[in-house]
C-alpha cells in the first residue's frame, strides 16, 4: 500500500471514529452541538456589517435599523428551522450581565428554561411572582444565581453609585431577606414540601460559566 492510500486510510478511520462518537455518545454530541451552535455565533460576528461593538460612531437610530434587519433574518433561520417542543422544567434567576448566556450556562435553554433576568438577580416580589407562575406551569428546578465581578454587587458597595441609584441598591441590600421570603411563598413551600419542586443556589464564574453551588445564603458576596 503507498503511503497516499495509508493516510487516506488513517483519515477515513478517524472520520469514522469521530462520527460513530458523536452518534453514540451524548456527551461527545453535546459538546459538538456546542461547537456548532458557537461556530454559527463567530460567522455572524464576524460580519462588520452587524458588529456593534467596535463602531463607537453608530448611533442610535442605525443601530436600531441593524437590529431589525436582523430579526428579519434571524426570523428567517426559524422558518428554515421550526420548534417543535417546548416544555421548561427550569427556571433560572440571573443578573441582566451580558456576558452571560444562559445558552452557555447549559446548553439549549431556549425551550426548556424560564430564564428571569435582572439586575443582580433581585428578586423582589415581582420577580417572586413570575417565578411562581413558572412553578404552576411546571417547572421543577429554580436555581437562583449571582455572579462574580457584578456591576450591581459593585454599585450596592460604592456610596457613590448608591445616590445615583438608591432603588436598585436598597433592593441589592435586601437579596437575602427577599429569597427568604420566596420559600415561605405557600406554592413554592408547599411544591417543595411534596417533593414536586427543588430551589437550588448558585454563583456563576462569569469567565467560564461554571456553576458553583452554594447552600442557602445568609449573605450575598
Ligand atoms: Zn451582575
Amino acid at each position: 500500500m503507498s503511503t497516499k492510500s495509508r493516510w487516506g486510510l488513517a483519515f477515513a478511520a478517524v472520520l469514522a471514529a469521530a462520527l460513530l462518537a458523536v452518534a453514540f455518545i451524548p456527551s461527545v454530541e453535546f459538546i459538538v452541538g456546542g461547537a456548532l451552535v458557537n461556530l454559527g455565533f463567530r460567522l455572524q460576528d464576524r460580519l462588520g456589517h452587524y458588529d456593534f461593538e467596535h463602531d463607537e460612531s453608530i448611533s442610535p437610530a442605525e443601530i436600531w435599523e441593524e437590529l431589525q434587519e436582523q430579526n428579519d433574518l434571524a426570523a428567517d433561520v426559524r422558518d428554515i428551522f421550526p420548534r417543535t417542543v417546548r416544555h421548561p422544567v427550569v427556571a433560572i434567576l440571573a443578573c441582566m450581565d451580558a456576558r452571560i448566556d444562559t445558552a452557555e450556562l447549559a446548553g439549549d435553554t431556549r425551550r426548556y428554561y424560564y430564564v428571569v433576568r435582572t439586575a443582580g438577580s433581585i428578586l423582589s416580589p415581582a420577580e417572586q411572582e413570575m417565578l411562581e407562575l413558572a412553578v404552576l406551569n411546571g417547572v421543577k428546578v429554580i436555581v437562583l444565581t449571582s455572579h462574580s465581578d457584578c456591576a450591581a454587587e459593585a454599585a450596592a458597595a460604592d456610596p457613590e453609585a448608591r445616590e445615583k441609584f438608591p432603588a436598585l441598591t436598597g433592593l441589592m441590600d435586601e437579596r437575602v431577606k427577599r429569597v427568604e421570603e420566596f420559600l415561605a411563598r405557600p406554592i413554592i413551600r408547599n411544591a417543595i414540601d411534596r417533593g414536586e419542586l427543588e430551589v437550588k443556589f448558585a454563583r456563576i464564574d462569569t469567565d467560564s460559566d461554571r456553576l458553583v453551588l452554594g447552600d442557602i445564603p445568609t449573605t450575598f458576596p
